[in-house]
């Protein structure tokens, strides 16, 4: 595994691409440049929102896609063997606050072992942790199914939505790696979700007679109490043991707040919106009713004062650690001859919801989700990957690769 001068620019080059939702074209034909100029197969193409909306796993809600297109690298294998799919998205979030970052959030600066950027560790470190292992597998004699990569837009904004657009153009996988930060160590099951929206509806008066009125705002402030007695209250059902070591099993969170509409009035309406994360063998249908049904109740109110609707909702995954792509994927990071000395490992699951769950719930394709860097980098003023693990992580694939297509 040499290249790695080539990798560290690439992965700082990848960087400066302000990459966010909507905005992942620039970057996709710029990796995909990279993958032309070192001879690799590619599909580069641009799906629309009518390919997606005759889907029935289409959310409701996604950003319009023009100007997002969807890249597929492909290495072939020699033969017939099992093929193997990397998944990795284009998009980062913003980075509101550049002055509170100690380096440009948009540069890619090398501090110590450490690249300091937005996308550092969510998503680009990881995807070039497999390229840098794509590129190791050329002329491997041991390779006989193909190697793939995907690269999507739009996670951060509408999850499954960029997946989706590979599906429908056919591309498909023996197993499927979901590349996120995992601290370079394979997951074996990721989180499901809900995205909730609340409305707290009340009467309108002035400030000085607001006994007459009601005040959507002070409802708001219960609903958000009793979500976050729903949380304790669904900490103990169905336990899902790869989640054990996780201290919330099923996080509510409101990510956004909105009310009132002009000052000295009693606001009429106040409306909130967060996410429910699911287990992975959570009904979502049955869980949807079972969040409405105890919200209102804990509040004594009827959906005429609260209105609870969901505008999306992605699935979650589970592989068995005793699947055959859990044992390749030990055996590949135990192999690895990068900086050997992590200690063997329990299987655990990916805190979090990401792109794993739709291929595994369309397709029952076997999927990991697996990357360097940790979740508490991403999406974090100051987010950076350790490169070293950049090229540990590519060394691991390139062992996973080798036993699954062999
Ligand atoms: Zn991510």
């Amino acid at each position: 595994m040499n290249h790695a001068a080539e990798m560290n620019r690439l992965l700082r080059d990848a960087i400066a691409f302000q990459s966010i939702s909507g905005h992942e074209g620039p970057f996709t034909r710029f990796i995909a440049d990279w993958a032309r100029a070192h001879d690799f197969e590619i599909d580069l193409w641009q799906s629309s929102n009518d390919d997606l909306n005759a889907h029935p796993l289409a959310q409701a809600r996604h950003l319009p896609l023009q100007n997002r297109p969807t890249l597929l690298i492909k290495l072939p294998g020699s033969g017939d063997g099992k093929s193997l799919l990397f998944n990795a998205h284009a998009d980062v979030v913003a980075a509101p606050h550049p002055g509170k970052w100690s380096h440009d959030p948009w540069r890619g600066t090398q501090v110590g072992n450490n690249i300091v950027g937005r996308g550092a560790c969510d998503d680009k470190g990881p995807l070039v942790s497999a390229l840098w292992a794509m590129l190791a597998l050329k002329d491997d004699a041991q390779l006989r199914g193909d190697v793939l990569l995907e690269l999507i837009p739009g996670e951060e904004d509408s999850v499954g939505i960029g997946t989706l657009t590979s599906v429908l153009r056919g591309h498909r996988a023996d197993a499927a790696v979901v590349l996120e930060p995992t601290e370079s160590l394979p997951r074996c099951a990721s989180r499901g979700g809900l995205r909730f929206d609340i409305l707290c509806l009340g009467r309108a008066v002035h400030g000085t007679v607001k006994w007459l009125g009601q005040d959507a705002i002070a409802a708001m402030r219960n609903v958000l109490g009793a979500l976050a007695e729903l949380e304790r209250d669904y900490q103990s059902l169905a336990p899902d043991p790869l989640f054990a070591s996780y201290p919330i099993a099923r996080p509510i969170t409101v990510d956004k707040i909105e009310g009132g509409d002009w000052q000295g009035m009693v606001a009429d309406r106040c409306r909130c919106g967060g996410y429910f994360e699911l287990l992975p063998a959570d009904d979502h249908a049955a869980w949807k009713h079972k969040f409405s049904a105890d919200l209102l109740q804990k509040l004594n109110a009827s959906t005429q004062n609260i209105q609870i609707t969901f505008s999306e909702d992605y699935a979650g995954h589970r592989l068995e650690p005793s699947h055959e792509l859990c044992i390749a994927a030990r055996d590949a990071t135990l192999d690895a001859t990068f900086n050997a000395g992590t200690a063997p490992f329990d299987f655990a699951a990916f805190n979090s919801g990401c792109e794993a769950g739709l291929r595994a719930a369309l397709h029952n394709t076997p999927t990991l989700v697996w990357g360097p860097g940790s979740l508490a980098q991403a999406h974090a003023v100051d987010e950076f990957v350790d490169f070293a693990h950049v090229q540990l992580t590519a060394g691991r694939f390139r062992n996973l690769a080798r036993r699954w297509c062999a």
